[in-house]
Parts: structure tokens; sequence; C-alpha cells
């Protein structure tokens, strides 16, 4: 017995031993050898220096190489390696269909090298099509895609403030069908908009029913984040629900604790969610590391009862009837309280409006001489306006990323350069976490917040090849000097590509090298894979 099992452990090791030696002595050379640098391996455990060896467009060898012949040897002695870094909530799927912006060098330039786009709901529901126009140009980031729960609520039964009928339900049902053949990671949803919002919890088990089917997701911007209706909590219950009754994976996505209402409760709402876990069910969260928020008039302030029809029947009702448009006028002065008040939110650029561009509604209701809810319905009713709110508190932002479940995502998109006053998050989320929250803060240790960026996503979605570095994984790899890791970007200059990533691979093509982008364009639509 005892002999039998050690010979089996010498024949293990000589195993062990060819196969080292293969690696080193193939004839065919490798592609890329990335020699010396310190490995965070995505996994979480403690870095190591170490050698990378990438053949083609997949890693094929991590570990000490002494001899190897490879095509291009890069030198990262005293930078670290990591997987690509993965977005989680990406608003960039317009961008990445415009050949100007496809390159997608702000996301680049912060070590992300794959997005999962139509989130909150939104997007296109045609998938296949979507696919073709990424790739129509090329882009510059791998992209997974997600079925949008509003979007196709619109396109079967329009804005309607109703349940669906048995047949609007199955056309639903279908939608989703179709978007998980297309290789969807799972069905999105943002139940704070119209016309999420309008969707009972079963409709919404129902669909998610059918993502889970594929092995897919539910991945959402919950019903109420900001004390506007159920509060956090109950929308956080209304996510656990569905992901135990329509068995699968929910992300609770870009968690927060919003406005003066909602303050505070990240503790309560950490420990909801780890309840769920510990009960067996698959709940994550992610979240960006910035205490304001995007939004709009139409998106955040105005009831969403008053934008059942659209903006013409809200401006019928506001033209029709003084007590109509005083009661709309309430809501929006209600709503400015939930956000914390009017000096927190800043406006974007609006094109029928510019001269406010940068301006708190506060100070552009005093320059204009009127009331900030008044200014907010008529810049709504002339064509609407996009603002961020300094909504969170950065005492919440840390207690939800020191959990282990919450990915680092930018929920942001890709705005062209000197355009506007975009939020930051577009260009600095992933470096602003490495920059801020591990070096100069310490809320975590750079092995776990690379973790929280590449194979936990792996863990929470159905995407099996990428965020470790390790034989057989996608060769989707960043190289950075982590004493120049800069987010660069602020909110009033916001126009700034992030600094620190001195080489870049998309699936074993350099986007970056030696810290200048290359123009290639290596990215892929990727489908799920359960
Ligand atoms: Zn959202």
């Amino acid at each position: 017995m005892m002999t039998a099992r050690l010979s089996f452990l010498f024949l293990l090791a000589g195993w062990i031993l060819a196969a080292a030696a293969c690696e080193v002595v193939e004839e065919e050379p490798y592609d890329i050898w990335i020699r010396g640098g310190t490995v965070v391996d995505g996994t979480g455990v403690p870095a190591r220096v170490a050698d990378v060896l990438i053949r083609g467009t997949e890693i094929d060898f991590v570990g000490e190489v002494e001899e190897a012949e490879a095509l291009e040897v890069v030198d990262a002695t005293g930078l670290h390696v990591a997987p690509g870094f993965l977005d989680g909530h990406s608003h960039a799927a317009q961008g990445l269909s415009d050949p100007e912006l496809s390159d997608a060098r702000a996301l680049l330039a912060q070590g992300v090298t794959s997005v999962i786009v139509n989130p909150d709901g939104g997007g296109q529901v045609d998938l296949a099509a979507q696919q073709e126009a990424f790739l129509a140009d090329g882009i510059g980031v791998n992209v997974f895609q997600l079925v949008p729960h509003g979007s196709l609520r619109r396109e079967v039964m329009g804005d309607e403030d109703r349940a669906p009928t048995a047949e609007e339900l199955e056309a639903m049902r279908a939608a989703v069908r179709e978007g998980m053949e297309a290789g969807a990671l799972g069905l999105s949803t943002g139940l704070f908009y119209v016309p999420g919002n309008y969707a009972e919890t079963d409709e919404l088990i129902e669909l998610a029913r059918v993502a889970s089917e594929y092995g897919g997701v539910y991945h959402s911007h919950v019903r109420d984040e900001g004390g506007y209706s159920v509060g956090v909590l109950a929308s956080n219950e209304e996510l656990i629900r569905i992901a135990r009754e329509a068995d699968l994976p929910a992300i609770h996505s870009h968690i927060k604790a919003f406005g003066p209402r909602e303050w505070g409760l990240s503790e309560e709402l950490s420990t909801r969610i780890e309840a769920a876990r510990s009960e067996g069910l698959e709940i994550f969260a992610d979240l960006y590391p910035y205490e304001a928020a995007g939004g709009s008039v139409a998106g955040i302030l105005i009831p969403r009862e008053e934008l059942a029809g659209g903006r013409e029947a809200l401006l019928d009702r506001v033209e029709g009837d003084p007590e109509e448009r005083e009661r709309i006028i309430n809501g929006i002065r209600h709503s400015i309280e939930l956000e914390g008040g009017a000096d927190r939110i800043q406006f974007r650029r609006i094109a029928h409006a510019p001269e406010l561009e940068g301006m708190t509604l506060a100070e552009a209701a005093e320059e204009r001489g009127t009331d900030p809810a008044i200014l907010a319905l008529d810049l709504e009713l002339a064509g609407g306006a996009g603002f961020i709110t300094f909504g969170m508190l950065e005492d919440d932002i840390e207690a939800f990323m020191a959990r282990p479940w919450t990915m680092i995502a930018s929920d942001g998109g890709l705005s062209r350069m000197g355009e506007g006053v975009p939020h930051p998050r577009n260009y600095g989320a992933f470096t602003r976490v490495i920059e801020t929250y591990v070096m100069e803060r310490g809320v975590l240790e750079l092995e776990e917040a690379i973790r929280r960026m590449t194979s936990l996503y792996g863990e929470a979605f159905p995407i099996r090849d990428r965020g470790v570095l390790e034989e057989g994984y996608a060769a989707d790899v960043v190289v950075f000097d982590l004493d120049r890791v800069h987010e660069a970007t602020s909110y009033l200059d916001p126009h700034h590509l992030s600094e620190g990533m001195t080489h870049v691979l998309v699936n074993g093509s350099f986007a970056i090298r030696d810290g200048e982008f290359t123009g290639e364009r290596a990215g892929r639509t990727l489908r799920l894979q359960p």
C-alpha cells in the first residue's frame, strides 16, 4: 500500500518535472515573456515575483522561468503584473459603437480590459445587432452584455404604469431568451427608472427565471437607493427575493446609501446581504468609489408617476392645469431634499443651457432669480438636464468596500475629450481605488482590491476565462507602476486619462506599450460561459 502510494508520488513528481521542463524547451517560441514582475494573480493570494508566458491570446505559464524563447521580452522588474480589470457596470456601449471612442482609451488607461454593458435595464434589446455595431470598427476592450429589462418592456408595452398581460409577459420572456441565446450574462433592471419602476416583483421573477435557465445572473439598479419610496433596505429585500425565487445569483449594482434618509445604512444593508449569503444565496454587489452619483432631472427629480406617457404628456399636464404644475413642482422640491439639497446637485453640459455647465442647482437658480424646483422643471421641459449629486458619505463607501463580496465597477461611459463635465468615474474609477483606497487610506490590501476587479467577477458572473493570471486564461494583462498609479481626473476638470499603466494587453495584444497607446483594437464580444 505504502509502496504503491510512494511510487505514485514519484510518478507525479516526474510528470510535474517533465511538464515544467516542457515549458522552457518548447520549440515554438512564446509570443510574450513578462519577466520578473510582482504578480498579483487576481485570486487574492499574496503578490510574488514571477514570470508570465503568453502564447497567442492565452496565458501559457505563470511562475519562475529561467530560460525561454519568446518573440518579445518585457522587463517588468519593479512593476506589478495583474489580470486586466473587469468593469461590471458600464455605460460604454454607445462609445464602443462610435469609431472615435471605440478604442476605449479612457478604460485601458485605468487597466480595464473587459466591460459589461446594458446595465440599469437600459441599452439595446437586439444584442446580436449591438455586437455587430461593436465589431464594425473594432473595439479596444472586450464586451459582455446584459439583457436590459427596461428597454424590452418599453418595446413590448411602452411606458405603461401597469402589470403586463399574459401575452406581454410571454413576449418579454421571449426577448430575454433571445438575449441569453445571443450570449448575455444575465438580465439587468433599473427599477428606479421609467419604465422599470412600473414592474412589480413577480414580473421580474418570471423574467429572471429565463436568465436562470441559461446560467445567467440578475443585475439590478434597485428600486430605491435614496429614500424616495420603499428605501434601500426593502429594495435589497426585493433583490434577494428575486435571487431566491428565480434561483440565480443577484448583483446589487452600484450599492450605496444615498441621501440624508439613507446615510449610515451601509452596515445594516451589508448585514442583510451576509445573512442571505450564509443561507446559500449568491448575492453580490458592485460599487464605484465616489461620493457623487450621476443623474438627470427626469431620471431623478421628477416623481415616477408624473413620467408615465413621456415628456409630451408631462408638458400637457404642466401647461393645462396650474394645480398639476404645482403638485409636480412640490414633488421635485421633495426630491431635491432627498438628494441632500440643491447645493449638492451640479450640472453637466446642457445643450440648451450651456451657461449652467458646472454650476450647482442652487447657484443656477439664484443666477436666474428663481426657485430650484421651478428651474429643474423648466430645464426638463426645454429638453432635459444632466447632473451629478454629492449624495454619498465616505464612511458608507468604505464600509461597503471593506466587504469581500463587493466588486469594483465604474457606472461610467466613454466621453469625448473636452466635451462637457462628465462624472470623473469615466476616467478614474479603478485607478482611484488603487491610489486612494489602497495606497492612501489602506481600506483594502492591493491583492484584495485587484481580486475585486478581477476574479470576483468570475464568481458572481458566468465568466470562466478572465480575471486570473493562470495557465489557460485569456491574456488580458496589466503591468503597472504602483507608485505612479494616479486617477488624474476630478469633478470640475474630468477630462484626463488615468496614469500608471505601463503595459496593457487585451487578448495577447498590446493596447498600451511602454505607457503609449498602440491603436490596437483587440477587444472581442464575449459570451457567457455557464
Ligand atoms: Zn444605475
